[in-house]
């Protein structure tokens, strides 16, 4: 794609009503725009990235055998009454519509899918199953600093899954915490699974971690055998040494990307959600649910692949595979030799079925373009300048070495 085809929300400096740095970096590279306090445009970069987040979590939930959904934002009162979150959830949105009937934005679906897997239970035979979609959610946050690592909109995945028995969601529960592992894997992530309270179905859920500065929990974590515990559970007297291996315990700040939750049968008591077992007993439904912050990510990943001058996104997230920029001097005939040059780079590279972001703009200067670049975080820049000749300069984002190299160089590094 064409930059000179692309406004530009780059800005020369970082906002100054940010305090996040992954707001403050997502929006000066113009991947976001906040249009304000928790609630942000995702701009052309920005939404590449997230959609390329959400088809690997897409790809592990179809690995499942999950199938995709998507339920409405809006929901009646009713639903959220049957289980007391119409009170209890703080942070619910409330809208009341023109003929004063009340609704929940949703925060999050059990009311919701609960109802709308009633119709398909009917026997031990319609069981197990599970279901999932990507979607905007709302909660009315109290705090609302951390820019993508908490909105009062966010994006989120949400699996819920349902079953005959405990055993089988217990199975279940594992196989979806390893499929976490390997998304978090292919994100360039390095995801710690944390205890955390469980409510009344088991004594624990599991949050998938990830250690960063400016993350809003913090971990009581053990770094020999990767023992982790939420520290809001944690008794004073339980810090100090790892109740597995006894090496001693480390805290610190981590943002929850995701959590795995046995719901049991919580949430289909109040809807009846039941099914009749071999001999024709009624039974509740044992359910689990399990979430992943999409939009959450981008802002861990921003706070993880960064440097001094930008953000360096891994390959599998980049918005593009590679950057070519055109540089142009103050000689015209010159000029029109890199400009022809840089389009038989941008057609054959295109051609090749590789992602490429073209700096074809005429008005920005080397340092203009190279600062911007630098910014966005593209892994590959490639420059044709009156330099480079009749060859192209390469260079990757996270290092300094800059080569000159042909066409087939390029093509075979970016297919390695
Ligand atoms: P937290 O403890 O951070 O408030 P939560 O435990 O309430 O999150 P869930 O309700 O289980 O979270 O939501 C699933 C996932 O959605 C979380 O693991 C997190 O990654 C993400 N998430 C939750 N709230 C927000 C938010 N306000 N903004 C962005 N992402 C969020
Ligand atoms: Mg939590």
């Amino acid at each position: 794609m064409r930059q000179s085809q692309l406004p530009n929300f780059v800005r020369k400096e970082f906002p100054k009503d940010e305090e996040s740095y992954n707001a403050k970096i997502l929006v000066r590279a113009g991947f976001i725009d906040k249009l304000m306090a928790g609630a942000y445009s995702y701009l052309p970069l920005g939404l590449r990235v997230l959609e390329k987040i959400e088809n690997i979590v897409k790809e592990e939930m179809n690995a499942l055998g999950a199938f995709e959904i998507r339920m409405p934002v809006l929901s009646p009162k009713e639903n959220w009454e049957k289980t007391g979150r119409w009170k209890s959830f703080d942070a619910l949105f409330k809208v009341i519509a023109r003929d004063k009937k009340e609704y929940a934005l949703g925060p999050t679906h059990e009311e919701i899918i609960i109802p709308l897997s009633q119709r398909a239970v009917f026997s031990y035979k319609d069981l197990p199953f599970s279901l999932y979609q990507i979607q905007t959610k709302f909660r009315d946050e109290a705090r609302v600093k951390s820019g993508l690592l908490r909105g009062k909109e966010f994006l989120m995945k949400d699996l819920y899954s349902f079953h005959a028995d405990a055993k089988d969601l217990d199975h279940f529960y594992e196989k979806v915490s390893r499929a976490y592992f390997g998304i978090f894997k292919k994100l360039g992530l390095d995801a710690w699974r944390v205890e955390a309270s469980g409510g009344t179905f088991s004594k624990y859920s599991h949050e998938f971690q990830v250690f960063i500065e400016d993350g809003e929990d913090e971990v009581v974590c053990c770094p020999h055998c990767r023992f982790a515990r939420n520290k809001e559970m944690f008794s004073s007297k339980q810090t100090g040494n790892c109740p597995v291996c006894k090496s001693s315990l480390e805290v610190a700040q981590a943002s929850e990307v995701g959590n795995v939750f046995k719901l049991g049968t919580n949430y289909s008591g109040p809807f009846s959600l039941k099914y009749r077992d071999k001999n024709g007993q009624e039974k509740n439904v044992v359910m689990g649910c399990y979430g992943i912050g999409i939009s959450r990510l981008m802002g861990v990943l921003a706070e993880v692949f960064h440097d001094k001058d930008g953000l360096l996104w891994p390959s599998s997230l980049a918005p593009f595979q590679a950057h070519l920029l055109s540089v142009f001097g103050s000689d015209a005939a010159v000029n029109k030799k890199i400009g022809k040059q840089a389009e038989e780079a941008y057609k054959k590279l295109a051609a090749a079925g590789v992602e490429v972001l073209f700096d074809d703009r005429k008005n920005k200067t080397a340092g203009e373009k190279l600062v911007e670049s630098d910014l966005i975080g593209i892994p590959v820049r490639l420059v044709v300048s009156q330099k480079t000749g009749d060859k192209i300069e390469f260079k990757e984002r996270s290092k300094e070495k800059t080569q000159l190299v042909d066409f087939s160089f390029i093509k075979n590094y970016l297919d390695r």
